[in-house]
C-alpha cells in the first residue's frame, strides 16, 4: 500500500496530464487555451503538470503566468538544465498525483482534444493506452526514417507498438509507480510502460503539424533515442553480433582447410590480393561495427553506474492540498529570484 493509498481519494484529481516544454515560448500561448478547454470539457478534476526543461527562452514565465491564471488546476516543475524530453516526463510523474496519467508535447502536434479518447479507455480498465497516429504530419524524412526504425525496434524487443513516434499516450497509476521505480538513465517511457502493462491498448489519434517554433529533436538526438530504445529493450543486436561472428570463424576456419589442402596438392597460390582485401575489409567492418555496438552497452552500463541524478530541479511550483493555500514549494536557493 503506498501513502497515496492511506489518504482521502478525492484529495487527488482524477487526471494528471503531463507536458513537456523546451523553449516553445511560441506555442504556449496557443496550447494554454486549448488544453484548459478540452480538459473542463472532460468534466473530471484534473491537473497540469508544466516541465520546463531547462528553457532558455521565456517558456519559464509564461508557464508561471498560466500557473497564476489557473493555480489550482496547474503544477509547474522547472528543471535547471536540459534533461531531455523523457527526463522531463520523469520529472513530471514524480510530481503527478492522478489515477491516470497522460502525456502530451507541448507544441500541440498532440490534438488535446484526443485526450478524452485516452481516458474511456483508461476507465474501461486498461493500464496503457498507445496511439497510432491517423495521418502523419512531420517531415517525409522524419516519417520514412520512423518507419523503418519501428519495424527494426518491433524485431529485436518484445515491444509492441504500432506507432513509437507518438507521445501523446495514458498510463495507470500503477504504471506510473513502476515506471518511477526504475532507475534507468535514459529511458523511452512508452517502452519502459508496455514491458509493465498487463492490458494495453492502442487507439487511433489526430496529429497536426508543429502550431510554430522548430522541432527539439536535431537528428544526432532522434538517432540517440532510438540507440537508447534498441540497446535499453534488448539484447538482441549483441547476440546478432556473436552469432554473425561465429558465423564467420566457421566460414574462415574452412577456408583456411580449403587453402592449406590447395598448397598440399597444387601449390602456393599467388595473385588474389585484392580479393584478400576486400575480404578482409569487409570483416574489419564487421568488427568496428561490434566494437561500437558493445560501446553502447558499455555506455549505458558507464552512465547507470554513476548513478547522476536524471534531472536537477530548479524550483516546482503548486499548490499544497491540504490547507488550499496557494504555496511555493522552492527546492533550489535561487528560486526566489523568480517566485
Ligand atoms: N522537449 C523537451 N526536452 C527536449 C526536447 C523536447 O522537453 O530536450 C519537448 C518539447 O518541448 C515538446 C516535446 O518534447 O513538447 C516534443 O518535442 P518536439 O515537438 O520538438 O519533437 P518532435 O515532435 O519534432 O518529435
Ligand atoms: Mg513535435
Amino acid at each position: 500500500m503506498t501513502p497515496m493509498d492511506e489518504l482521502e481519494e478525492d484529495e487527488f484529481p482524477l487526471i494528471s496530464v503531463v507536458v513537456p516544454a523546451y523553449n516553445e515560448e511560441e506555442v504556449l500561448p496557443a496550447l494554454f487555451p486549448r488544453l484548459y478547454a478540452a480538459l473542463d470539457a472532460l468534466e473530471r478534476s484534473y491537473q497540469v503538470i508544466f516541465v520546463d526543461d531547462g528553457s532558455r527562452d521565456r517558456t519559464a514565465s509564461l508557464l508561471r503566468e498560466q500557473y497564476d491564471r489557473r493555480p489550482t488546476q496547474t503544477n509547474l516543475v522547472c528543471l535547471r538544465t536540459n534533461a531531455g524530453q523523457h527526463a522531463a516526463i520523469l520529472a513530471g510523474f514524480n510530481y503527478s498525483t492522478g489515477r491516470h496519467v497522460i502525456t502530451l508535447d507541448a507544441d500541440l502536434q498532440n490534438p488535446p482534444e484526443e485526450i478524452g479518447k485516452l481516458l474511456e479507455k483508461l476507465e474501461a480498465g486498461h493500464d496503457y493506452v498507445g496511439t497510432i497516429r491517423r495521418e502523419r504530419r512531420d517531415s517525409w524524412w522524419r516519417d520514412w526514417a520512423s518507419k523503418v526504425v519501428n519495424r527494426l525496434r518491433e524485431r529485436i524487443t518484445n515491444i509492441h507498438m504500432t506507432d513509437q513516434g507518438c507521445m501523446l499516450r495514458g498510463y495507470s497509476r500503477d504504471i506510473i509507480d513502476a515506471i518511477l521505480e526504475s532507475e534507468e538513465s535514459n529511458t523511452f517511457i512508452p517502452a519502459l510502460a508496455y514491458l509493465y502493462s498487463g492490458n494495453p491498448v492502442e487507439v487511433v489519434v489526430e496529429h497536426e503539424e508543429r502550431v510554430a517554433g522548430d522541432s527539439k529533436y536535431p537528428l544526432h538526438k532522434l538517432i540517440q533515442l532510438n540507440f537508447d530504445l534498441m540497446t535499453g529493450f534488448s539484447l538482441v543486436p549483441l547476440q546478432l553480433f556473436s552469432i554473425t561472428g561465429f558465423l564467420l570463424s566457421v566460414l574462415s576456419l574452412l577456408f583456411v582447410v580449403f587453402l592449406v589442402v590447395r598448397r598440399l596438392l597444387i601449390g602456393p597460390e599467388v595473385g588474389g590480393v585484392f580479393t584478400l582485401f576486400a575480404i578482409l575489409f569487409f570483416l574489419i567492418g564487421i568488427m568496428l561495427f561490434g566494437i561500437g555496438l558493445l560501446g553502447e552497452y558499455v555506455g549505458r552500463i558507464y552512465v547507470q553506474a554513476q548513478g547522476r541524478p536524471r534531472y536537477l530541479l530548479r524550483r516546482v511550483v503548486r499548490q499544497q492540498r491540504e490547507d488550499a493555500i496557494p504555496a511555493v514549494i522552492e527546492d533550489d536557493a535561487d528560486m526566489k529570484e523568480l517566485a
